[in-house]
């Protein structure tokens, strides 16, 4: 069987993946800056990474994972300060909102959401190590890593470090490779921040926004883990600075594998919200998408491939979904059949491939294309003769497998089913009572809600239109 491989970006190489603990796997997730919704370039990064979670464990791993949530930086306390409401206010609402999206695009929860304000005394003690260790200076009440103490910064990035002019400093979190010098990782108050600071022994200010992974990813998963991640934009500054500031002060190696996603695109530039050519979940919901078909196209692409969204790539996911689930009814519902070699060898044929496909480096692309190549193949074969008790069973586990990393087939939608099937009944009832105006409102309602019946001899069944 082929060993897992990721692509690492700090030796541009694909690698085997080995945990340092046997079984578990421990990861760190860059996660929201929560000044406003997130959109769908976000999430095309949450969902690559919920895939690398979801196969982590179909291999058998256990996952750790972490991810911070952002909620003072720059931006943050900007629009805070526009919208005329406390930092708190302003990002509690849209954390809120990140996580009914993360439900709403069956994204599994991590195992920590560590909110950064809730983490200054972890990053003050972070802070104070390093300006023991010489890493870290004050000036002019903040502090600011320099990294001329550290020979391996730039390393991540692959940047040439020769000309770099000693001593120039940046103060803003985010900044353009051109302007590589020493950071802030504590802000000094000053006007522009108002009301949000802490007095701590570093003084009066709040925290870059850099030192936050450091100092969380320290706290949940240790000195030293498995696998970091981010959208491709993360590389330069942020995980550069987070790899001079852990190994600043822990002499150790920070992380094994660094995984980075490309981004989504539109008409050839990313989605951004500074751009302001942005969707998020929300806006493509109220347009009558569904989330599940957003979720399949973020992953379909291979993670370190652009993806251009369209909506022409929207409606073929819907499609693509519909395809697998009705799938799953048609087999679900198959008449009785004898023993088939050929099913039982394109189950074992669709496994081999999808797990060597998502072996290399995550190539969702070409796991796709075995899983349908095995509903073709499975449809075929029930057309033709029907399915054994068997091969059934077979054929279903094999699905839910896959969907256990896919998580668009078995989609728990809460509450749903019961209602639904609580409908179903009142409409046989009415339509035993010859009320078959009540029982067509009950369909026609629920068609309205983007639900089908359908009337089979072993019952009503329903599914849901994408
Ligand atoms: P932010 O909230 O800006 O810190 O971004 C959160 C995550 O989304 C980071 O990992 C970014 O790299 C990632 N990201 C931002 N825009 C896009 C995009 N258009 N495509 C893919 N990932 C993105
Ligand atoms: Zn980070």
């Amino acid at each position: 069987m082929m060993a897992l491989r990721f692509y690492n970006t700090m030796s541009r190489r694909l690698e085997e993946f080995e945990p340092i603990e046997p079984g578990h796997v421990r990861m760190y997730t860059c996660g929201p800056t929560v000044y406003g919704p997130a959109h769908i370039g976000n999430f095309r990064a949450y969902i690559f990474e919920d895939i690398l979670r979801r196969y982590l464990k179909y291999k058998g791993y256990r996952v750790t994972q972490v991810m911070n949530l952002t909620d003072i930086d720059d931006k943050t306390i900007r629009d805070s300060q526009e919208a005329g409401i406390t930092l708190q206010e302003h990002t509690r609402k849209f954390i809120e909102m990140f996580f009914h999206d993360l439900d709403r695009l069956n994204i599994e929860r991590a195992e920590y959401y560590p909110a950064a304000t809730e983490h200054i005394p972890e990053m003050v003690d972070f802070i104070q190590k390093l300006i023991e260790r010489g890493n870290a200076y004050g000036s002019g009440g903040s502090v600011y890593y320099k990294i001329s103490t550290f020979p391996r910064y730039g390393a991540l990035s692959h940047m040439d470090m020769t000309g770099l002019k000693a001593g120039a400093r940046v103060d803003s979190d985010e900044y353009e490779k051109e302007s590589v010098s020493d950071f802030a990782v504590w802000k000094g108050w000053s006007e522009r921040d108002g009301n949000v600071f802490w007095n701590t022994p570093l003084g009066k200010g709040r925290p870059g926004w850099h030192i936050e992974c450091s100092a969380m990813s320290m706290k949940y998963l240790g000195e030293q883990f498995d696998i970091h991640t981010g959208g491709v934009d993360n590389i330069f500054p942020h995980h550069e600075n987070e790899i001079a500031q852990s190994e600043g002060v822990t002499g150790k190696k920070f992380v094994n594998y660094w995984l980075h996603n490309a981004h989504l695109i539109v008409e050839s530039k990313k989605m951004s919200k500074s751009e302001g050519n942005f969707y998020t979940v929300g806006a493509l919901v109220e347009m009558g998408h569904n989330p599940i078909a957003i979720r399949y196209l973020l992953m379909a692409t291979h993670y370190r491939q652009q993806l251009n969204f369209t909506s022409e790539a929207l409606e073929a996911s819907k499609k693509a979904i519909t395809r697998l689930r009705d799938f799953r009814t048609n087999v679900e519902d198959a008449r009785p059949g004898p023993d088939s070699d050929t099913a039982k060898w394109t189950v074992a044929r669709a496994v081999e491939g999808f797990e060597a496909a998502l072996d290399d480096d995550l190539n969702m692309s070409q796991a796709l294309a075995a899983a349908f190549d095995f509903v073709r193949e499975v449809n075929a074969v029930v057309a033709e003769q029907g399915l054994s008790e068997a091969d059934k069973k077979a054929v279903l586990n094999a699905l839910r497998r896959f969907d256990s990393v896919l998580g668009v087939v078995y989609v728990k939608e809460a509450g749903i089913d019961q209602r639904i099937d609580t409908l179903i009944r009142e409409r046989n009832e009415a339509k035993k009572a010859r009320d078959f105006k009540t029982a067509d409102k009950i369909r026609s309602d629920l068609l309205d809600e983007g639900i089908i019946l359908e009337d089979t001899p072993v019952g009503t069944k329903w599914k849901r239109k994408v």
